[in-house]
Protein backbone atom coordinates (compact mmCIF):
# COMPACT_ATOMS: atom_id res chain seq x y z
CA UNK A 1 0.00 0.00 0.00
CA UNK A 2 2.82 2.17 0.95
CA UNK A 3 4.90 1.57 -1.92
CA UNK A 4 1.82 2.11 -4.07
CA UNK A 5 1.52 5.77 -2.27
CA UNK A 6 4.82 6.42 -3.29
CA UNK A 7 4.50 5.39 -6.64
CA UNK A 8 1.36 7.51 -7.71
CA UNK A 9 2.89 10.54 -5.84
CA UNK A 10 6.00 10.17 -8.13
CA UNK A 11 3.77 9.68 -11.17
CA UNK A 12 1.91 12.65 -10.28
CA UNK A 13 5.11 15.10 -9.80
CA UNK A 14 6.84 13.73 -13.03
CA UNK A 15 3.62 14.61 -14.63
CA UNK A 16 3.51 17.69 -13.53
CA UNK A 17 7.55 18.10 -13.65
CA UNK A 18 6.85 17.49 -17.74
CA UNK A 19 3.62 19.56 -17.96
CA UNK A 20 5.53 22.53 -16.46
CA UNK A 21 8.98 21.55 -18.63
CA UNK A 22 6.48 21.95 -21.60
CA UNK A 23 4.71 25.38 -20.42
CA UNK A 24 8.14 27.05 -20.08
CA UNK A 25 9.31 25.98 -23.28
CA UNK A 26 6.00 27.25 -25.14
CA UNK A 27 6.59 30.29 -22.66
CA UNK A 28 10.35 30.89 -24.05
CA UNK A 29 9.39 30.23 -27.95
CA UNK A 30 6.16 32.72 -27.77
CA UNK A 31 7.62 35.23 -25.66
CA UNK A 32 9.36 36.38 -28.89
CA UNK A 33 6.27 37.29 -30.68
CA UNK A 34 4.27 38.73 -27.89
CA UNK A 35 4.81 42.33 -28.36
CA UNK A 36 3.87 41.81 -32.41
CA UNK A 37 0.65 39.62 -31.26
CA UNK A 38 -0.59 42.44 -29.40
CA UNK A 39 -0.76 40.21 -26.39
CA UNK A 40 1.42 42.00 -23.76
CA UNK A 41 -0.28 45.26 -22.05
CA UNK A 42 0.65 46.95 -18.60
CA UNK A 43 -1.28 47.59 -15.34
CA UNK A 44 -0.75 50.60 -13.10
CA UNK A 45 -0.80 50.09 -9.58
CA UNK A 46 -1.03 53.34 -7.30
CA UNK A 47 1.54 54.41 -5.15
CA UNK A 48 -0.65 56.26 -2.36
CA UNK A 49 0.69 58.94 -0.32
CA UNK A 50 -0.32 57.64 3.33
CA UNK A 51 -1.40 61.00 4.78
CA UNK A 52 -2.68 62.52 2.31
CA UNK A 53 -4.64 59.60 1.11
CA UNK A 54 -3.61 60.62 -2.54
CA UNK A 55 -2.16 58.47 -5.65
CA UNK A 56 1.38 60.05 -6.33
CA UNK A 57 2.41 57.83 -8.13
CA UNK A 58 2.15 54.01 -9.62
CA UNK A 59 4.11 50.89 -10.85
CA UNK A 60 4.19 49.51 -14.00
CA UNK A 61 3.55 46.10 -14.03
CA UNK A 62 3.76 44.03 -17.02
CA UNK A 63 0.57 41.37 -18.14
CA UNK A 64 0.82 38.72 -21.09
CA UNK A 65 -2.17 37.53 -22.07
CA UNK A 66 -1.18 34.01 -24.06
CA UNK A 67 -3.49 32.89 -27.14
CA UNK A 68 -3.79 29.29 -25.31
CA UNK A 69 -2.41 29.57 -21.49
CA UNK A 70 -4.27 32.66 -20.67
CA UNK A 71 -2.48 35.13 -18.61
CA UNK A 72 1.03 34.31 -17.44
CA UNK A 73 2.21 35.84 -14.36
CA UNK A 74 5.78 38.00 -14.76
CA UNK A 75 7.22 36.35 -12.30
CA UNK A 76 7.10 33.01 -14.75
CA UNK A 77 7.73 34.77 -17.81
CA UNK A 78 10.26 37.71 -17.17
CA UNK A 79 13.04 35.49 -16.03
CA UNK A 80 12.82 33.50 -19.32
CA UNK A 81 12.62 36.78 -21.27
CA UNK A 82 15.74 37.51 -19.27
CA UNK A 83 18.06 34.13 -19.92
CA UNK A 84 16.86 34.01 -23.64
CA UNK A 85 17.91 38.00 -24.31
CA UNK A 86 13.97 39.00 -25.12
CA UNK A 87 14.25 41.28 -21.76
CA UNK A 88 15.91 43.96 -23.54
CA UNK A 89 13.19 44.78 -26.81
CA UNK A 90 10.54 43.57 -23.98
CA UNK A 91 11.93 46.38 -21.63
CA UNK A 92 11.97 49.35 -24.56
CA UNK A 93 8.46 48.41 -25.23
CA UNK A 94 7.73 48.90 -21.48
CA UNK A 95 9.56 52.12 -20.87
CA UNK A 96 8.03 53.11 -24.21
CA UNK A 97 4.57 52.62 -23.61
CA UNK A 98 5.09 54.13 -19.82
CA UNK A 99 6.28 57.05 -20.92
CA UNK A 100 3.52 58.34 -23.77
CA UNK A 101 1.03 57.35 -21.23
CA UNK A 102 2.53 59.43 -18.42
CA UNK A 103 2.71 61.90 -20.58
CA UNK A 104 -0.97 61.74 -21.95
CA UNK A 105 -1.84 62.13 -17.99
CA UNK A 106 0.33 64.87 -17.52
CA UNK A 107 -1.22 66.64 -20.24
CA UNK A 108 -4.43 65.47 -18.90
CA UNK A 109 -3.63 68.15 -15.66
CA UNK A 110 -2.07 64.75 -13.72
CA UNK A 111 0.73 66.70 -12.90
CA UNK A 112 3.33 65.29 -10.93
CA UNK A 113 2.35 61.55 -11.06
CA UNK A 114 5.11 59.64 -11.35
CA UNK A 115 5.67 55.89 -12.98
CA UNK A 116 8.38 53.40 -11.79
CA UNK A 117 9.07 50.48 -14.01
CA UNK A 118 10.67 47.26 -13.31
CA UNK A 119 14.05 46.90 -15.00
CA UNK A 120 15.88 43.74 -14.77
CA UNK A 121 20.11 43.82 -14.32
CA UNK A 122 20.58 42.46 -18.39
CA UNK A 123 18.78 45.38 -19.63
CA UNK A 124 21.24 48.01 -17.40
CA UNK A 125 24.12 45.88 -19.04
CA UNK A 126 23.06 46.16 -22.24
CA UNK A 127 25.88 49.01 -23.93
CA UNK A 128 22.64 51.44 -25.06
CA UNK A 129 20.37 51.66 -22.38
CA UNK A 130 21.03 54.66 -21.21
CA UNK A 131 20.95 56.16 -24.50
CA UNK A 132 17.82 54.31 -25.17
CA UNK A 133 15.96 56.05 -22.30
CA UNK A 134 17.25 59.13 -23.84
CA UNK A 135 15.87 58.84 -26.91
CA UNK A 136 12.26 57.48 -25.39
CA UNK A 137 12.13 60.31 -23.31
CA UNK A 138 12.75 62.68 -25.69
CA UNK A 139 10.27 61.05 -28.36
CA UNK A 140 7.90 60.95 -25.89
CA UNK A 141 8.83 64.36 -24.44
CA UNK A 142 8.15 63.18 -20.79
CA UNK A 143 9.87 65.32 -18.13
CA UNK A 144 12.70 62.44 -16.78
CA UNK A 145 11.41 63.24 -13.48
CA UNK A 146 7.94 61.51 -13.96
CA UNK A 147 10.14 58.31 -15.10
CA UNK A 148 11.49 56.10 -12.45
CA UNK A 149 13.34 52.73 -12.69
CA UNK A 150 12.71 49.81 -10.01
CA UNK A 151 15.89 47.40 -9.57
CA UNK A 152 15.82 44.49 -7.69
CA UNK A 153 18.01 44.37 -4.51
CA UNK A 154 19.24 40.92 -5.05
CA UNK A 155 19.69 41.73 -9.20
CA UNK A 156 22.60 44.48 -8.68
CA UNK A 157 25.04 42.91 -5.80
CA UNK A 158 26.80 40.70 -8.45
CA UNK A 159 27.81 43.52 -10.94
CA UNK A 160 27.81 46.53 -8.63
CA UNK A 161 30.48 48.97 -10.19
CA UNK A 162 28.80 48.94 -13.85
CA UNK A 163 25.86 49.05 -12.01
CA UNK A 164 26.68 52.22 -10.26
CA UNK A 165 27.46 54.09 -13.18
CA UNK A 166 25.08 53.27 -15.30
CA UNK A 167 22.44 54.35 -12.32
CA UNK A 168 24.29 57.46 -12.23
CA UNK A 169 24.14 58.24 -15.70
CA UNK A 170 20.21 57.59 -15.05
CA UNK A 171 20.00 59.80 -12.48
CA UNK A 172 22.11 62.67 -14.09
CA UNK A 173 19.43 62.79 -16.87
CA UNK A 174 17.18 63.43 -13.90
CA UNK A 175 15.35 59.74 -14.13
CA UNK A 176 14.57 58.77 -10.37
CA UNK A 177 16.49 55.17 -8.96
CA UNK A 178 14.42 52.89 -6.64
CA UNK A 179 15.32 50.16 -5.24
CA UNK A 180 12.33 47.32 -5.18
CA UNK A 181 12.38 44.34 -2.85
CA UNK A 182 14.47 46.05 -0.28
CA UNK A 183 15.44 43.84 2.73
CA UNK A 184 15.50 40.48 0.39
CA UNK A 185 19.38 40.82 -0.45
CA UNK A 186 22.58 41.44 0.98
CA UNK A 187 23.41 44.93 0.11
CA UNK A 188 25.28 46.96 2.86
CA UNK A 189 24.35 50.40 3.98
CA UNK A 190 27.35 51.80 2.19
CA UNK A 191 26.72 50.41 -1.15
CA UNK A 192 23.09 51.78 -0.52
CA UNK A 193 24.99 55.42 -0.22
CA UNK A 194 27.41 54.47 -3.00
CA UNK A 195 24.09 53.83 -5.33
CA UNK A 196 22.57 57.04 -4.97
CA UNK A 197 19.22 55.98 -4.80
CA UNK A 198 16.10 57.56 -4.44
CA UNK A 199 13.97 55.70 -2.59
CA UNK A 200 13.89 51.99 -1.58
CA UNK A 201 10.73 49.42 -1.80
CA UNK A 202 10.04 47.40 1.41
CA UNK A 203 9.41 44.18 0.46
CA UNK A 204 6.46 42.74 0.96
CA UNK A 205 7.59 39.50 3.02
CA UNK A 206 8.01 42.21 6.13
CA UNK A 207 4.55 43.38 5.70
CA UNK A 208 3.25 40.42 5.56
CA UNK A 209 1.89 39.21 9.44
CA UNK A 210 3.84 42.93 10.41
CA UNK A 211 0.29 42.70 12.57
CA UNK A 212 1.34 39.70 14.73
CA UNK A 213 5.28 39.95 14.36
CA UNK A 214 7.47 41.89 16.52
CA UNK A 215 10.30 41.64 14.59
CA UNK A 216 9.23 42.37 11.37
CA UNK A 217 7.98 46.02 13.10
CA UNK A 218 11.43 46.78 14.20
CA UNK A 219 12.81 45.88 11.10
CA UNK A 220 10.88 47.81 8.90
CA UNK A 221 11.01 50.96 12.00
CA UNK A 222 15.01 50.43 11.35
CA UNK A 223 14.81 50.45 7.19
CA UNK A 224 13.01 53.61 7.86
CA UNK A 225 15.29 55.00 10.06
CA UNK A 226 18.11 54.74 8.29
CA UNK A 227 16.32 55.63 4.70
CA UNK A 228 15.65 59.28 6.66
CA UNK A 229 19.28 59.57 7.61
CA UNK A 230 20.61 58.93 3.83
CA UNK A 231 17.66 60.85 2.32
CA UNK A 232 16.48 58.01 0.55
CA UNK A 233 12.26 57.93 0.42
CA UNK A 234 10.24 54.65 1.50
CA UNK A 235 7.18 53.05 0.15
CA UNK A 236 6.21 49.97 1.75
CA UNK A 237 5.34 47.27 -1.03
CA UNK A 238 2.44 44.35 -0.59
CA UNK A 239 -0.20 45.92 2.20
CA UNK A 240 -3.01 44.22 2.38
CA UNK A 241 -5.17 45.44 4.99
CA UNK A 242 -6.23 48.13 7.35
CA UNK A 243 -4.33 47.03 10.49
CA UNK A 244 -0.71 46.79 8.73
CA UNK A 245 -1.21 50.25 7.33
CA UNK A 246 -2.03 51.58 10.78
CA UNK A 247 0.99 49.72 12.81
CA UNK A 248 3.34 51.29 9.16
CA UNK A 249 2.18 54.89 9.95
CA UNK A 250 3.22 54.66 13.78
CA UNK A 251 6.53 53.78 12.04
CA UNK A 252 6.55 56.49 10.12
CA UNK A 253 5.78 54.84 6.78
CA UNK A 254 4.63 57.56 4.44
CA UNK A 255 4.20 55.59 1.26
CA UNK A 256 2.66 52.40 0.71
CA UNK A 257 1.35 50.72 -2.49
CA UNK A 258 -0.81 47.97 -1.77
CA UNK A 259 -4.68 45.85 -2.08
CA UNK A 260 -5.64 47.73 1.07
CA UNK A 261 -5.49 50.69 -1.53
CA UNK A 262 -5.81 49.25 -5.26
CA UNK A 263 -4.78 46.16 -7.29
CA UNK A 264 -3.15 46.76 -10.71
CA UNK A 265 -5.29 48.58 -12.82
CA UNK A 266 -5.55 49.07 -16.50
CA UNK A 267 -4.65 52.82 -17.42
CA UNK A 268 -8.41 53.97 -18.03
CA UNK A 269 -9.02 52.73 -14.67
CA UNK A 270 -5.94 54.00 -13.30
CA UNK A 271 -7.38 56.97 -14.80
CA UNK A 272 -10.91 56.87 -13.33
CA UNK A 273 -8.92 56.59 -9.63
CA UNK A 274 -7.29 60.12 -10.42
CA UNK A 275 -10.28 61.85 -12.01
CA UNK A 276 -11.97 61.14 -8.33
CA UNK A 277 -9.50 62.14 -6.21
P1 LIG B 1 7.56 43.67 -7.97
O1 LIG B 1 8.23 44.67 -8.82
O2 LIG B 1 8.06 43.52 -6.58
O3 LIG B 1 6.02 44.06 -8.00
C1 LIG B 1 5.14 43.91 -6.94
C2 LIG B 1 4.27 42.67 -7.11
O4 LIG B 1 3.44 42.54 -5.96
C3 LIG B 1 3.33 42.72 -8.31
O5 LIG B 1 3.19 41.39 -8.78
C4 LIG B 1 2.03 43.22 -7.66
O6 LIG B 1 0.88 42.90 -8.42
C5 LIG B 1 2.09 42.49 -6.36
N1 LIG B 1 1.32 43.16 -5.30
C6 LIG B 1 1.12 44.49 -5.10
N2 LIG B 1 0.40 44.72 -4.00
C7 LIG B 1 0.11 43.51 -3.46
C8 LIG B 1 -0.62 43.10 -2.29
O7 LIG B 1 -1.16 43.89 -1.52
N3 LIG B 1 -0.69 41.75 -2.07
C9 LIG B 1 -0.12 40.84 -2.90
N4 LIG B 1 -0.25 39.54 -2.60
N5 LIG B 1 0.59 41.20 -4.01
C10 LIG B 1 0.69 42.52 -4.27
P2 LIG B 1 3.23 41.04 -10.33
O8 LIG B 1 2.51 42.09 -11.10
O9 LIG B 1 2.77 39.64 -10.48
O10 LIG B 1 4.76 41.15 -10.69
C11 LIG B 1 5.69 40.25 -10.16
C12 LIG B 1 7.11 40.68 -10.46
O11 LIG B 1 7.39 40.61 -11.85
C13 LIG B 1 7.41 42.13 -10.07
O12 LIG B 1 7.64 42.21 -8.67
C14 LIG B 1 8.63 42.40 -10.91
O13 LIG B 1 9.78 41.90 -10.28
C15 LIG B 1 8.36 41.58 -12.15
N6 LIG B 1 7.87 42.47 -13.24
C16 LIG B 1 6.61 42.91 -13.48
N7 LIG B 1 6.58 43.73 -14.56
C17 LIG B 1 7.87 43.80 -15.01
C18 LIG B 1 8.51 44.49 -16.11
O14 LIG B 1 7.89 45.26 -16.89
N8 LIG B 1 9.86 44.30 -16.25
C19 LIG B 1 10.57 43.51 -15.40
N9 LIG B 1 11.90 43.37 -15.63
N10 LIG B 1 10.01 42.86 -14.37
C20 LIG B 1 8.68 43.00 -14.17
MG1 LIG C 1 8.78 46.54 -8.65
MG1 LIG D 1 8.87 44.50 -5.15
MG1 LIG E 1 9.51 41.36 -6.81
Amino acid sequence: KAKENIHSKIEVYSHRASSELKEKFIIDNDIRSAISKNELYICYQPIVDVMKKKIIGAEALLRWNHSELGSISPSEFIPIAEKNGCINSIGNWVIENVCRQNKLWQDLGYKNIFVSVNVSVRQLEEKDFVEKIKSILKSTNLDPRYLEIEITESAYMENIDNIISELKKLKDIGVGISIDDFGTGYSSLSQLSRLNIDKLKIDKSFVDNIENNDTNIKIVGAIIMVAKSLNIDVIAEGVENKRQLSILKKQRCKKVQGYVFSRPLTPDEFEKRLIRQ
